[in-house]
């Protein structure tokens, strides 16, 4: 069966098990992220609550067009992306709702969800939090060549440098941030000065990249933190090798801090169980989830005040707070387009 008839399979097995069991509670979860611990933080909302889940996958850009393409009739409650970028993108295309959430607004710091909307309600809420970090060879640079994003286009390296594709979200909102940090003019700069200092076309993903750090293919790179963490987690000798040649910075401890991207939910516009979907989104806030949420896939939680124990966060930051932007992610989306014109401009793969 094509992709597109599965799809469509679920859609109506979704809202038949709607309108046949009027009486069961469900929440119908549109998720782009698939680790094996999300099941057991599911199944523990369904124990505290008796309301089911019913969970499609996708990636990001499959869910927004999904959501675009089933409109009104569409059976999605709630939606779970893993780019700042695109959780602006759905905002904006009019995929969400505003929710009202005592919760959430007490929980979810104010940097890390949507602007309030006009009646003070928010579109969107981060879950967890990963870091754009940078990698280096320890056998050819020294962490403090490298202690900044700045340093990337440092002319020391030309040759030296392996980025997935710039158009990927992961460096739409990295460089869309960047734009906020150092103005337009400085930003477009530094992109150029990347794209000088490239080792080879961008290819692969940031594990690729790390991979290619440790081979000597390229002195440093750009990751997002939890795949670094999967590979110092790994019990694969090939992992743990690779581990074994990399150093990693978090960027610009001295001035505006490390960026940080989302994942996080939203309600959808046409959610047919709103308050079963808050619930869930509240209940992805709680300690106990948001321990699920952020170890499951080696990430920091976005709530306030929850500590986790992962050996390889801890090892990647010294055990040791660090410091991070403060933007309103929101920026990162806003950014988009100009940063994309940025890439044509420079050539930018
Ligand atoms: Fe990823």
């Amino acid at each position: 069966m094509s992709n597109s008839l599965k799809a469509i399979f679920v859609a109506c097995a979704l809202s038949a098990a709607g309108a046949a069991l009027a009486d069961e509670q469900v929440v119908n979860l549109y998720s782009a992220r698939h680790y094996a611990t999300d099941e057991d933080l599911y199944n523990g909302f369904t124990k505290a609550t008796g309301i089911k889940i019913n969970r499609v996958d996708g990636d990001d850009a499959g869910i927004i067009a999904r959501l675009k393409a089933e409109g009104q009739a569409s059976p999605a409650d709630v939606i779970l992306l893993v780019d700042a970028a695109r959780l602006y993108r759905g905002e904006q295309e009019g995929l969400f709702q505003p929710i009202q959430s005592k919760t959430l607004d007490s929980v979810i710091p104010a940097n890390l969800r949507a602007q309030p909307s006009a009646d003070g309600g928010t579109q969107w809420f981060g879950l967890s939090t990963r870091a754009r970090v940078i990698v280096y060879n320890k056998a050819k640079v020294q962490p403090a060549d490298v202690a900044n994003y700045e340093s990337l286009a440092d002319p020391k390296f030309k040759g030296q440098l392996c980025i997935r594709s710039g158009s990927h979200p992961y460096n739409l909102s990295l460089f869309g941030a960047v734009v906020e940090h150092m103005g337009e003019q400085q930003a477009e700069n530094w992109i150029k000065g990347m794209k000088a200092n490239l080792a080879r076309p961008p290819k692969g993903g940031d594990t690729d990249q790390v991979k290619a750090v440790a081979s000597g293919e390229c002195s440093i790179a750009v990751t997002n933190s939890y795949y670094l963490a999967r590979l110092l987690r790994s019990s694969k000798p090939e992992d743990t090798a690779v581990a074994s040649k990399v150093g990693v910075v978090l960027p610009n401890q001295s001035s505006w801090g490390t960026h940080l991207n989302i994942a996080g939910a939203a309600v959808a516009r046409y959610s047919p169980n709103k308050s079963n979907a808050i619930k869930f989104v509240e209940y992805l806030a709680s300690p106990t989830a948001q321990n699920y949420f952020a170890n499951g896939n080696n990430e920091w939680p976005a709530a306030k005040g929850v500590e986790i124990d992962n050996p390889a966060l801890k090892a990647m930051t010294s055990d040791k707070p660090f410091k991070s932007e403060t933007i309103p992610i929101s920026a990162v989306g806003k950014n988009m387009t100009k940063v994309q014109q940025m890439l044509d401009r420079a050539a930018f793969p």
